[in-house]
């Protein structure tokens, strides 16, 4: 076994390093307290992703992106997770507007139309499958689409559609044959904001993330042309949950990032900070949150990375989902138990909004609920391993 680190993956590790420290971490106060991105920060910060080769790095080189493979991207993302998500979220990625799993679904059209200038930087998409009903129960959404002649006729209620108001349309999932099993229930539609019928119905605040934002999103009888289905009509679930297990797996890398931040924080000030005459790094309780905080993320990062050499060999896709559920669940109890431990090592500054830890610790809470609560991923590897005993 070789735990080298490919030249490769180190160049673009380096590179993502400069671009997230000397350009995205000095514009996270400005978006945290404005809880907006100005667009003439966040459109020039696009095309210079781009440029650097960052944005579209895992994009296959068919469509015209890197194709790096997930051990390179993983070690990216690691980087992004430095910085806070609501800077980095359109910028190390083209988001779900041309995420790969639809990009492989996609007609050529679709892809000219949609995807093409999301990679270009041009247009943006946004993803809308949760309900106010249903979210980690995947299979429960209730919106509708029917056939009616050349159109589909959609109606339901969206909620948490992140980044929606930046996008120019949204991928939306609904029944197209409420009878038939999951696998082959539900439909992807490809809509353009502006289309009469779909509604950006209110803007949901949020603890953390300021400056990235969700909202409800509300289909009344929204009529979309045939040709903006998204793959085959009935195969919608299938890919939504593949996307969400690689997203999983380039979650659990972030927050390495930050939780490395947070430890480098910690120490840096536990050496400074003087109590009762000594540096409070000199106290074994201090040092000890230290060491259970590196081991912490150590542990991590080589289960992070593990997964993204799966993922790199193809495995079956069952056994790549069981080990992103476990991956994804691990990071981030873990990001949140080391910022924890951050802020209380740092006392009453640690608190406050004078450093960025505040703001990790209420980022970071989103994350054991997002793409797939904690008791939802214990539910898919529970599922797993009792299937490999039977
Ligand atoms: C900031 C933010 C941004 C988001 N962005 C998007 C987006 O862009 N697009 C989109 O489609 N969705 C988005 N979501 C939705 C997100 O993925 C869901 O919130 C998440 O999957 C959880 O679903 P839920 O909120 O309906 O919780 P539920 O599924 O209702 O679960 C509630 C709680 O019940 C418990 N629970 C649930 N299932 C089980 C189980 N099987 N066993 C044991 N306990 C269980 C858990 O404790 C869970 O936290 C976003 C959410 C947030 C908060």
């Amino acid at each position: 076994m070789d735990f080298t680190m490919p030249e490769d993956v180190k160049q673009i590790q380096m590179l993502t390093k400069r671009f997230v420290r000397q350009e995205l971490v000095p514009i996270e106060d400005l978006v945290e307290q404005r809880d907006e991105y100005p667009e003439d920060i966040r459109r020039p910060l696009i095309k210079r992703s781009i440029e650097l080769g960052i944005r579209n790095m895992e994009t296959p080189v068919k469509f015209g992106g890197g194709g790096v493979g997930a051990l390179g991207v993983v070690a990216a993302h690691e980087e992004a997770g430095w910085s806070s998500e609501a800077v980095t979220y359109s910028i190390m990625r083209p988001g779900p507007g041309a995420s790969t799993a639809f990009m492989e679904a996609a007609t050529e059209q679709q892809r000219q139309k949609y995807m093409y200038p999301v990679l270009r930087g041009e247009r943006e998409g946004c993803a809308a499958w949760t309900e106010p009903d249903a979210g980690g129960d995947a299979a429960s959404i209730k919106a509708r689409a029917v056939k009616k002649g050349k159109h589909w006729v959609l109606n339901g209620v969206k909620h948490f559609c992140t980044n929606a108001d930046k996008s120019d349309f949204v991928i939306v999932g609904a029944a197209t044959d409420p009878g038939k099993p999951p696998r082959e229930r539900f439909t992807q539609f490809i809509i353009d904001f502006g289309t009469p019928g779909l509604q950006l119905s209110f803007y949901q605040p949020m603890m953390g993330r300021h400056g990235l934002k969700s909202f409800e999103l509300v289909l009344e009888n929204c009529e979309v042309p045939a040709e903006n289905v998204l793959g085959e009509v009935g195969s919608a679930l299938r890919r939504t949950l593949t996307n969400f297990g690689h997203g999983r797996l380039l979650m659990a890398a972030r927050f390495v990032g930050t939780a490395e931040r947070a430890l480098e924080m910690a120490t840096s000030y536990a050496k400074r900070r003087v109590t009762f005459g000594q540096p409070i790094a000199s106290r074994q309780a201090v040092q000890w949150m230290l060491v259970d905080m590196a081991i912490d993320i150590h542990a991590t990062r080589m289960m992070t990375y593990h997964a993204a050499w799966q993922a790199d060999q193809e495995l079956d896709h069952r056994a790549l989902q069981f080990t992103q559920a476990m991956v994804k669940l691990h990071a981030s109890q873990m990001v949140c138990r080391v910022v924890d431990n951050a802020i209380q090592i740092h006392g009453g500054i640690g608190y406050s909004r004078l450093l960025p830890l505040e703001r990790m610790y209420r980022d970071v809470r989103l994350y054991r609920i997002a793409e797939g609560p904690d008791e939802m991923m214990k539910h898919v590897i529970a599922r797993y391993i009792l299937q490999a005993e039977a």
